[in-house]
């Protein structure tokens, strides 16, 4: 099955007690047995629920993975991969990771004994260079927030194999639709469902596919027996959004190529970060591994001033002012008050993450709309 089959048939069949086509909402908590021990499979919703199940099954597919372990966000999603592990393991991650993995990374598993290390890893011999003795997962994100960084997904998932470690790829950036990352020798995936794959704004949601059973039996251990499952109105949700993902992830990503070359013409703009230019560091490895270079862009000014970056922050009517990210609407925000606040400045500057950088979740909108309105935005600089 291709890709615009599986995200509307995949794992759905319609209700057997109705013939409903659509997935029911199963708001239940328990299961009524015939006898004990004597019932139809489900007999507890933390344990198992057909909506989550009927989700669970279309990820899978989704990912080329035998299956998906769903829960109530993408960072509780994270707390259960890292409970694979135990104090003194170590975790290799990228070095701009989604901010609120770092947190968890370093304030909550690092009270309990969770060694963790962020390196750049846009070249691959530099990881295999990193890993220590204690090294028992690498922490990939491609592409990377707000910078775009591309992770050469094959090379750095065999060092990893042969070294015995293992990888999970946070590909909430890029969606099933461009990239997958089990396909290049990931073990595990990791989607925030809040974003491209709800895609509508209206749910926070997460979930992991694997292909190796045992791993896949060791999470759902994990989900059961920590809790944090996803309701299932959530699941319904995510459901219905999924069955429009190619079709968004398409304009989405037509609609930043255009935007792209907007901004890289204007007089004002400094840089244009977005992995299909050319100029892109990692452009051909991008080129490779993903289908087409995603719907998220960042630029800076000129000027490079707070101030200039505020007025278009503050100029724009389609765009809104907004943290988050992969919903039908654009967004437009500015790292270094928002999201990455709480990074010492030159630390961000380190990573070429500028006062004035601004980033933009580009939306499903009429594509000439959105330039104007960059451009009046623009224009009040
Ligand atoms: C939003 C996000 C997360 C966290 O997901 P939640 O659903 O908000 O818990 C993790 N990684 C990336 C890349 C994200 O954008």
């Amino acid at each position: 099955m291709k890709f615009a089959t599986k995200v509307i048939h995949a794992g759905i069949e319609p209700d057997p007690s109705t013939g409903a086509i659509m997935t029911p909402i199963f708001q239940t908590s328990t299961y009524v047995q015939v006898a004990p021990g004597d019932h139809k499979g489900y007999e507890y919703a933390r344990t198992q629920n057909p909506t989550r199940h009927a989700l669970e099954h279309n990820l899978a597919a989704l990912e080329n993975g035998k299956a998906a372990i769903c829960f109530s966000s993408g960072l509780a999603a994270q707390d259960a991969v890292i409970k694979l592990f135990k104090s003194g393991d170590e975790v290799l991650s990228v070095n701009d990771l989604y901010g609120g993995s770092y947190r968890q990374m370093l304030r909550v598993w690092g009270a309990w004994g969770l060694k963790s290390r962020y390196i750049d890893m846009g070249d691959a011999a530099a990881v295999e260079h990193a890993i220590g003795p204690d090294t028992r997962l690498l922490w990939i994100e491609t592409p990377t927030n707000p910078m775009l960084n591309i992770v050469d997904l094959e090379a750095v998932c065999a060092i990893a194999r042969k070294r015995g470690i293992l990888t999970c790829v946070d590909n909430t950036f890029a969606s099933p639709f461009l990239q997958n990352p089990l396909d290049l020798g990931a073990d595990i995936v990791l989607h925030s469902a809040t974003k491209y794959i709800g895609g509508h704004s209206d749910v926070v949601h997460g979930c992991l596919i694997v292909n190796d059973a045992e791993l896949a039996e060791r999470l759902h251990f994990i989900q059961n027996a920590c809790g944090a499952v996803p309701g299932p109105q959530d699941c319904f949700l995510i459901l219905r959004g999924i069955k429009t993902l190619h079709l968004r992830m398409q304009r989405a990503c037509e609609n930043a190529a255009a935007i792209a070359q907007y901004l890289t013409a204007h007089p004002k703009v400094a840089r244009v970060v977005w992995p299909g230019l050319a100029t892109h560091r990692n452009h051909e490895v991008a080129r490779r591994q993903m289908r087409m270079f995603g719907a998220m862009l960042s630029f800076d000014l000129k000027d490079n001033s707070i101030e200039s970056a505020n007025k278009v922050l503050s100029g724009t009517e389609l765009f809104s002012l907004a943290e988050s990210l992969g919903g039908v609407e654009s967004l437009i925000g500015h790292p270094a008050s928002m999201t990455h606040a709480s990074i010492p400045r030159e630390e961000r500057l380190k990573v070429g993450l500028s006062d004035s950088l601004i980033r933009l979740s580009i939306g499903v909108e009429d594509v000439d709309d959105l330039i104007a309105d960059l451009d009046a935005a623009l224009g009040s600089v």
